[in-house]
C-alpha cells in the first residue's frame, strides 16, 4: 500500500507524515480527535467568516457608490435622453 502526496504526487509508504521529496504534510494536523477537527479547517472556517465580515461592511458602501455612479450618469445625460 502507498499513498501519494498531496503537493507533489511522490509516492509514499503508508504512515509517512511527511513527504520525503518536497516535505509537505502528508495528513492534515487534527485539532480534535474526536470530531476530526483540522487546522486546515479552523483556517478555512476563519477565512469564510472575514470574507462574510468584510463582506457585510462592503455591500452597503459597494451600493452607495453604484446609486451615486447611476445619479452620476443620469445628471450628465443630456436633456431629454
Ligand atoms: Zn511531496
Amino acid at each position: 500500500m502507498v499513498e501519494f502526496c498531496p503537493k507533489c504526487g511522490a509516492m509514499l509508504p503508508v504512515g509517512t507524515e511527511r513527504c520525503t521529496a518536497c516535505g509537505a504534510r502528508t495528513k492534515p494536523r487534527v485539532m480534535d480527535e474526536r470530531s476530526g477537527f483540522t487546522w486546515g479547517d479552523f483556517v478555512s472556517y476563519s477565512f469564510v467568516g472575514i470574507l462574510f465580515a468584510l463582506g457585510a461592511l462592503l455591500i452597503p458602501f459597494v451600493v452607495c457608490a453604484m446609486l451615486y455612479g447611476i445619479y452620476l450618469l443620469l445628471a450628465s445625460a443630456p436633456p431629454g435622453f
